[in-house]
């Protein structure tokens, strides 16, 4: 056990698993939040019966860190189907994995978006990601997402109908610019587990990672901005509002920009990723309404996704009512080219696309019920990105660095860089 004070800055999913930690090793713990609420980016909102998260997002039950830090039975994990519907114009196929979900072989094995030959080559991927541990993933030589495709055989085709839509949905990036390893390291988490959300929302992620931080007596202070830290030869000085905080070591959990402004660490990634969510109300009677499988735009850009949220999970929306989230990959100020329209437009064009994708169901009272724009959802993640993230120990002093920023742009990585931040400090300061 240790009297040393610690303090957390940031309470996202990073900050909050560093706070339970480094409580549970005994450390006097206390997390300044800047917001009113913790979670970061993996919050949610309730209104008239619905939960809206922060902009459309899932956990993957394969990843690793996630296994060790959330208890997902308490999280009543609600599932996708494994796969996609791939929609084009009025046509809608299925590609799912045949191997987890042998129902789904005749329609994948029908599927003639894709050809037989990208089929058995998405069976090898998986078999030789199988094979290859997270480490060995980012331990590889890097490239583009869509060179490695190229590389490994298979068609435009392919890209262009599954790839670009599915993969530049997760990685916010239809260029398929991204760094190889995110596809390799998603696509294994996707063929591995399953792709969830909690029942009661994204949300209940950070809230039960902020339950058991508090239950090991971390303190949590929220809507308390952190705007300065000093590290000095014994103890770093913390400013908050009014007030300078004494601590024997800080972690700074904060996004990707406020922990450089804090730490001045020019090794922190502050170029985004960004998107906009839009969430409709349909009618119950909607075949979205009883679907359980993301939707790919395979024809369009926008939306890029669109995913029956209360197929998956009822408690999303009222009885009578389904919730659907559309999201469009880019966001002006992430600095990309992409135009993204009003809100009005955006509607009008999903309006337009779900008409198109089913001709024969009535949109009736369909309605936007919110617009989340995130212009920072991810830092980042061109190919050998990952090699120069700064490590938990990069700032001077008794100054940790805990965030995605340094492992990946992910729950995961945020995850891993908590605990990874947590034990750095206890094996200094212990
Ligand atoms: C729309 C969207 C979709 C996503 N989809 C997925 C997905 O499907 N799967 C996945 O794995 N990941 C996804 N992500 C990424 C994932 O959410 C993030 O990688 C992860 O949540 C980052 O957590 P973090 O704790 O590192 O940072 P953050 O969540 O950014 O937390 C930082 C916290 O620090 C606080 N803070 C900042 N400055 C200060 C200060 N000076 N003082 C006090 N507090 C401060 C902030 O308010 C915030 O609460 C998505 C993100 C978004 C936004």
């Amino acid at each position: 056990m240790s009297d040393s004070q610690v303090v957390v800055v940031g309470g996202g999913v990073a900050g909050l698993t560093a706070a339970r930690h480094l409580a549970a090793d005994g450390f006097d713990v206390t997390l300044f939040e800047r917001n009113e609420d913790v979670g970061g980016r993996v919050r949610s909102r309730r209104g008239d019966g619905y939960i809206f998260d922060r902009g459309f997002q899932v956990l993957f039950t394969a990843y690793p860190a996630a296994r060790r830090e959330l208890d997902f039975g308490a999280l009543d994990l609600r599932a996708f189907s494994a796969g996609a519907t791939i929609c084009r114009g009025d046509q809608r196929s299925v590609l799912a994995d045949p191997l987890r979900e042998p129902g789904a072989l005749t329609q994948t094995l029908f599927n003639a978006e894709i050809s037989t030959m990208d089929k058995l080559r998405t069976l090898r991927l998986r078999a030789d990601l199988r094979a290859k541990s997270v480490e060995e993933i980012f331990a590889e030589p890097d490239a583009t997402i869509e060179q490695h495709l190229y590389t490994y055989g298979f068609s435009e085709r392919y890209v262009e109908r599954f790839v670009r839509p599915f993969y530049g949905g997760i990685t916010l990036d239809r260029d398929l610019d991204t760094s190889k390893r995110v596809f390799e390291f998603t696509f294994k988490m996707l063929s591995e587990g399953k792709t969830v959300v909690p029942a009661g929302g994204m949300g209940e992620l950070s809230d039960q990672l902020a339950d058991r931080a508090i239950t090991q007596d971390a303190r949590i202070v929220t809507e308390t901005p952190v705007e300065g830290i000093a590290p000095g030869d014994a103890a770093v000085d913390v400013q908050i509002p009014g007030e300078t905080v004494d601590a024997d070591a800080v972690v700074v959990a904060a996004d990707p920009k406020s922990s450089r402004d804090l730490t001045g660490v020019d090794a922190i990634p502050t170029d985004g990723r960004g998107c906009v969510t839009q969430y409709f109300a349909v009618p119950s009677g909607h075949p979205l309404a009883n679907s359980d499988r993301i939707h790919l735009n395979a024809g369009g850009e926008v939306p890029t996704t669109v995913a029956p949220l209360s197929g998956v999970a009822p408690e999303y929306a009222p009885d009578d009512r389904a919730l659907v989230a559309a999201t469009t990959v880019g966001h002006e100020d992430a600095g990309d080219d992409v135009r993204i329209e009003s809100d009005g437009d955006l509607e009008t064009q999903t309006r337009d696309i779900l008409s198109a994708w089913y001709p024969a169901a009535s949109l009736g009272d369909f309605e936007l019920l919110r617009t989340d724009r995130l212009p920072f959802a991810q830092f980042a993640q061109p190919p050998g990105v990952h090699e120069g993230l700064p490590d938990a120990r990069a700032p001077d002093g008794a100054v940790y660095l805990a965030g995605d920023y340094t492992h990946d742009a992910s729950i995961n990585g945020a995850l891993e860089s908590g605990r990874a931040a947590a034990d750095a400090v206890s094996e200094d300061l212990q």
